[in-house]
């Protein structure tokens, strides 16, 4: 339990998937430009936020932390192995997004942040970035701002790359890092497997592969990169599944399959299992099916899950919304 002065104000924020993920070269910065579609799904993580006690009682998984800093704990059913994987100091996103925030209404972060996370970590799903935009929205609310969506969002792009989608939810093209974001016409529901792996992948592992692939085969002719994000956007706005599981591309796939080779036997598996397509999400190593139905997604993760190929299987759909305050809204 967080330990606190008043009621938490508790934010809910969904794990996002890359319909399309098209990777530009290396910038002179050493980031690389991305143009992309996210997809927002209903696997979502809660973000409590609270005024911290002056006194700060320190709770077993809470960081020892100094005045005036946030104290980030993990709430919930978690492996051994996430536990170890998400940090409890100034490196977890969500803290960055309170001091982030803080900074810019000119006051200090003395708040405990509590994450029940469901979204994988290091899955390629932005778990951290959705617990820094829960915190953002959560923070906005507990200290009443009256910020808009739009201030909220630059502040969100200054935390990282996928912050500002989470926030944003839906379906949306980012471009640069990712953190320009222009919504994308959705109306229709997506039916989608996840298949989480028990192991992460590091995002600038995968990056780096990549790059080392492609290095490496500019001798015998280029990698392949995957098409362009127009005719995806079309398939989006046409609702129609088949069309889209054609064009679902992600050009750190190959980076991802090289570094864990057992993904392309889980991929396999998703469309033996009956998913229209599978795309690594993201840096990975998590899978996603793209399936005709609801009906077909439960079917997909029920034979999927005998399979052996991954940890476990989730049934999810999407877009869904961004970040919501669920419970504590004290204007409300
Ligand atoms: P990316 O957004 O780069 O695709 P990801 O979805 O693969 O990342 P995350 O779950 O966001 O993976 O975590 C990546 C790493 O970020 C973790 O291994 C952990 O070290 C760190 N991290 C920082 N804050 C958090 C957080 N709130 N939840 C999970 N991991 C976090």
């Amino acid at each position: 339990m967080l330990s606190a002065v008043g009621p938490p104000v508790t934010v809910r924020v969904p794990a996002k998937i890359n319909l399309h993920l098209a990777v530009g070269d290396t910038r002179p910065d050493g980031y690389h430009d991305l143009v992309t579609v996210f997809q927002a799904l209903n696997l979502f993580d809660e973000v409590s936020v609270v005024t911290a006690h002056a006194g700060r009682p320190t709770g077993e998984r809470l960081a020892t932390i100094g005045q005036g800093a946030p104290g980030v704990e993990l709430l919930g059913d978690l492996t051994d192995e996430e536990r170890d994987a998400v940090p409890v100091d100034s490196s977890n996103l969500a803290w960055q997004a309170a001091v982030a925030l803080a900074e810019a209404v000119g006051r200090e972060p003395d708040v405990r942040i509590g994450l029940r996370k469901a979204i994988p970590v290091a899955g390629g799903m932005a778990g951290g970035s959705a617990d820094a935009a829960g915190a953002l929205l959560a923070l906005a609310s507990l200290w009443r701002l009256d910020l808009g969506r739009e201030a909220l969002m630059e502040i969100a792009a200054t935390v990282g790359s996928d912050v500002a989608f989470a926030l944003h939810g839906g379906t949306a093209l980012g471009t640069g890092r990712g953190e320009s974001l222009v919504p994308v016409l959705s109306r229709h529901t997506f039916h989608w497997v996840v298949a989480l792996q028990d192991h992460g992948l590091s995002t600038p592992t995968v990056f780096g592969e990549l790059d080392r692939l492609r290095q490496g085969a500019d001798a015998e002719g280029p990698l392949r990169r995957i098409g362009s994000v127009e005719p995806v956007l079309e398939a989006i706005a046409s609702g129609e599944a088949r069309s889209l599981a054609l064009l679902l591309g992600n050009d750190l796939q190959a980076a991802a399959v090289s570094l864990d080779p057992g993904l392309r036997r889980t991929l396999r598996a998703g469309v033996s299992a009956g998913a229209l397509a599978g795309v690594v999400s993201g840096s990975g190593p998590t899978c996603v099916f793209l399936c005709t139905d609801g009906p077909s997604a439960v079917r997909v993760a029920a034979e999927l899950a005998g399979a052996g190929v991954c940890r476990t299987v989730r049934v999810a759909h999407g877009p869904v919304p961004g970040a919501r305050v669920i419970d504590g809204d004290p204007t409300r």
